[in-house]
């Protein structure tokens, strides 16, 4: 038996994987990983993989990064962690005072959690306890947008619209509004995405004109909807946002936990509209994609309807076990010396421009109904019809077809549904990307050919985005 069998069938025998359907490993192989170095992963059998998806969108510098690496070495020698009510640490005071410094200005306080949907869970509870602590308390619902994504605990899944994610679950989840999003994937033909977007705002605003009395906040993943299938949007819709909620006294909560730290080729995606949310959640790849931890970032005013003498009971009383981490924030702290001392927003964007070329001839496909980009995110949508761009059914699963193509070549590609996605870590090289390029075009081909038979089962959900 190979090792890699060996550790698959010792797997099997004890865990429960995450987002899996545990029956399909009868005919999927688990892939046990030895070591990581740089974009690549390595099996027990010595096969190679080429991360183009970071290690789901958390590795922005590469595994077994050595400058991240020694940060982190270093720390643990120091410090492994504290509590943080009651006590700090260097690591966390200079964390929050860099990620002040490179957010956009009046994100002036940093709450931390140990992931990102804890840090939705914050952002949520935070702007509900807010308009309580200032005399508004009928403040109480979240606006979402149709197809949105924002993790997977009970009030994070409420304010997500991923069917897949979140149908089974609806007698638990909160009363949310559903704005219909501004994805310009459904733009019509020939409109620019500005426009669309522009026109969808109309939804928003009627929904805030209606109901803002009873509005706490609207949630967003800022240009880029990822768990929905890597759709995107024009960055107006954020600047008529974020003027319609000062205008109707509404917080409005960015979750860039995936799209954070240059993924949409600025460091935050808020700087393409020119805003300043009330809360910015970040993750994923705020430790380089090492260690679980997330940021909340708000304001000096909602800081200050918190603070007041004990008795007044408007405390925030809301705590992680490991908020904080030290080793998380070291590796934190490596990261962010990584992006300035390499100037990567500016390398990025010939990577960009070479994502973008290695992957244009998939727009001619037939069975491809758009390539689209925001800076380092490239998405190809693999439809049943063109022309109407009709979607497979989801029950096909087209994109595990790419899946499995892409490991026999040494590539990690998860498609989302029929979505093909590329989202590597930045160290990532041209001959690589045209690697990945050609490596997604076979398997794009492959899944497309083939003939696939399903039971399509009536009223099931348009948006159900299979990630396996
Ligand atoms: C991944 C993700 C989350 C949830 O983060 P976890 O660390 O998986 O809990 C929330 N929002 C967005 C946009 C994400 O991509």
């Amino acid at each position: 038996m190979s090792l890699n069998d060996s550790w698959m069938q010792r797997d099997l025998a004890v865990l429960w994987h995450p987002c899996t359907q545990m029956k399909d490993h009868e005919q999927l192989p688990v892939i046990p990983i030895r070591r990581g170095d740089g974009v690549w992963l390595e099996d027990f059998d010595g096969k190679r993989y080429l991360d183009a998806v970071s290690s789901w969108w958390v590795n922005v510098f590469g595994h077994a990064n050595q400058r991240i690496n020694q940060r982190i070495k270093d720390q643990l020698d120091q410090l492994e962690h504290v509590m943080l009510a009651g006590f700090s640490h260097q690591p966390v005071v200079e964390l929050s005072e860099r990620l002040v410094q490179i957010t956009p200005p009046g994100l002036d306080r940093v709450f931390y959690t140990d992931n990102g949907s804890t840090g939705i869970e914050v952002a949520l509870k935070m702007s509900f306890h807010y308009w309580r602590n200032s005399g508004q308390p009928n403040k109480q619902r979240f606006v979402t947008l149709t197809n949105s994504y924002h993790g997977e605990t009970v009030a994070a899944m409420s304010v997500g619209d991923v069917a897949l994610f979140t149908d089974t679950y609806k007698p638990l989840l909160l009363d949310t509004f559903k704005v219909p999003s501004p994805d310009c994937y459904q733009r019509p033909d020939g409109m620019s995405w500005e426009e669309h977007s522009r026109n969808m705002f109309a939804h928003m605003e009627q929904t805030l004109a209606d109901h803002h009395r009873e509005i706490a906040a609207v949630i967003v993943e800022p240009l880029i909807q990822g768990a929905g299938g890597m759709r995107m949007y024009h960055p107006i819709y954020l600047q008529l946002l974020r003027e319609a909620c000062n205008r109707y006294d509404v917080h409005l909560i960015h979750d860039e936990i995936a799209v954070g730290f240059g993924r949409t080729g600025t460091m935050f995606a808020c700087e393409q509209a020119g805003i300043t949310p009330d809360f910015l959640c970040l993750s994923k790849a705020l430790t380089g994609g090492y260690l679980p931890m997330a940021a909340v970032l708000t304001t000096d005013k909602l800081y200050q309807a918190f603070y007041d003498d004990y008795s007044t009971l408007r405390a925030f009383l809301h705590s992680h076990t490991y908020t904080g981490n030290p080793l998380a924030c070291a590796a934190a702290l490596a990261t962010l010396d990584i992006f300035e001392q390499d100037r990567v927003i500016e390398a990025n964007k010939t990577l960009a421009a070479h994502m973008a070329t290695a992957t244009a001839h998939l727009a001619d496909h037939p069975q491809v109904a758009e390539v689209r980009q925001t800076g380092m995110a490239v998405a190809i949508e693999m439809v049943a019809d063109k022309a109407s761009k009709t979607p497979y059914p989801w029950q096909e699963r087209r994109g595990l077809k790419v899946y499995q193509h892409a490991l026999q070549r040494g590539a990690l590609l998860r498609p989302l549904g029929s979505v093909v996605y590329f989202l590597p870590p930045y160290t990532i090289t041209e001959e690589q990307i045209d690697f990945l390029a050609e490596v997604a075009t076979e398997g794009i081909d492959i899944a497309t050919r083939a003939s696939v038979s399903v039971a399509v089962a009536p009223g099931a959900p348009a948006n159900f985005h299979d990630p396996g």
